[in-house]
């Protein structure tokens, strides 16, 4: 595939695709069409996912009424109680969340949750956006199945002009109101094999949802093209290993579509490698691989760099994307990013488009990683062991909410 070819792939996908949504369907019907184009049959493979319509929102501060998204899947009813602003983690900070509707900063992760909750908190609100920039856009959050157990308060996200103006305005009283249907839908997982001369096979998987007001160009269907374009360059080419290519369903919503994957023993047996594409092809910014396996695959894929002039730090980590189910039973994964610096490209907004994408940039990324995939899928053996470390498990053990992260 040509520069051209891929940068026409983020311009048939301009669209938001949440996980679980028509549009994610249309996104995965794509992809097969993209197989199919180059003579490759691919399938969809469905997994349940929860659900929600929202069919009522409101958060009122002081009575005056402020723009919102209600949570999904946080339940429905109304509650209205003092507001209060935790600013930090600290014992006090938290001590003073019972009876109150609670803002945070950032992202409602699991321990923020269950501290929230720990203490008392009847509802809360989450904000996002930017200060700085001339939009007032609201993303649309979920109360993650995993964050909240079945324990679930209602809540809401504003925008981050709006959170501050609660502070300056010293807001005493809050009263949020959910109403909202729940159920289980269906997210999808698209699948495409190119058989080896052995049984076991290699997975390349790309996320290729996105977030409520992102058409995800760079995050992740950058990803999503470039296994279009690995598949493209071996479809002709024998090779010895098998290769799996696993474009994931909502990601974005807590890597769902590769941990259904994960979930069924028969599909890991043969698994000897998950290499995985989360953001490539970025005007700006390095090219890095995070490498959840034996820390000698580190300095193989620097040496490969370096050997096809292709500038790449490879580290040994935890990469917040599909690679990490993989990694957590016991298949030796990494991704490939090109990070860009964030003044220049940033994600999980209306920004990410394909303004922040270079073709000539995804062809030279996408024939590193196909070279690299080359060197494991024609080995006479895969060098990769498959264990993992156990440094590489502690970081797991943090990153799927076992552990909590020393402060
Ligand atoms: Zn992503």
């Amino acid at each position: 595939m040509d520069a051209k070819q891929i940068m026409q792939i983020f311009e048939d996908t301009a669209y938001v695709r949440m996980g679980g949504s028509m549009e994610e369907l249309r996104a995965a019907e794509y992809l097969v069409s993209c197989c199919a184009a180059m003579g490759l049959e691919a399938r969809i493979e469905s997994f349940d996912v929860d659900m929600a319509t929202i069919h009522d929102a409101k958060f009122l501060a002081d009575g005056l009424e402020i723009p919102c998204k209600g949570y999904l899947c946080a339940g429905s009813g109304t509650v209205e109680a003092p507001f209060y602003y935790l600013r930090g983690t600290d014992p006090l900070s938290l001590s003073k969340c019972r009876g109150k509707i609670v803002m945070i900063d950032g992202y409602l992760g699991y321990w923020i949750y269950r501290d929230i909750l720990e203490n008392g908190a009847l509802g809360f609100v989450t904000y996002d956006g930017h200060v700085n920039y001339t939009d007032r856009d609201i993303d649309q959050r979920e109360l993650r199945a995993f964050v909240h157990k079945g324990d679930k308060i209602p809540g809401v996200n504003i925008n981050a002009k709006d959170a501050v103006e609660l502070i300056r305005r010293d807001v005493k009283t809050a009263k949020i109101v959910l109403k909202q249907h729940e159920y289980v839908g269906q997210s999808r997982n698209v699948i495409l094999d190119l058989p080896g001369e052995v049984p076991e096979y290699i997975t390349l998987t790309a996320h290729y949802d996105s977030t409520s007001l992102s058409y995800g160009a760079y995050d992740n269907m950058s990803g999503g093209a470039g296994l279009l374009g690995i598949a493209d360059h071996f479809r002709m080419k024998s090779h010895r290993y098998g290769l799996r290519f696993i474009w994931c369903g909502s990601e974005e919503r807590g890597l769902l579509g590769s941990k259904a994957y994960c979930a069924k023993e028969e599909n890991l047996k043969n698994c000897v490698l998950n290499i995985n594409l989360d953001m490539i092809g970025s005007v700006m910014g390095k090219f890095i691989a995070c490498v959840s396996a034996e820390e000698k695959l580190c300095g193989y894929i620097e040496y490969l760099g370096a050997e096809l002039d292709f500038p790449i730090t490879a580290k040994q980590d935890v990469y917040s994307s599909d690679s990490t189910p993989f990694a957590d039973k016991g298949v030796p994964s990494l991704s490939f990013a090109r990070l860009a610096p964030p003044s220049t490209a940033t994600i999980h907004n209306s920004y990410d488009t394909a303004a922040l994408l270079r073709g000539e940039q995804m062809v030279a990324d996408i024939d590193f990683i196909s070279a690299f995939t080359a060197r494991m899928a024609c080995a006479k053996n895969i060098p990769v062991a498959r264990k993992i470390p156990d440094a590489v498990k502690e970081k797991l053990d943090t990153y799927l909410n076992r552990k909590r992260a020393p402060k």
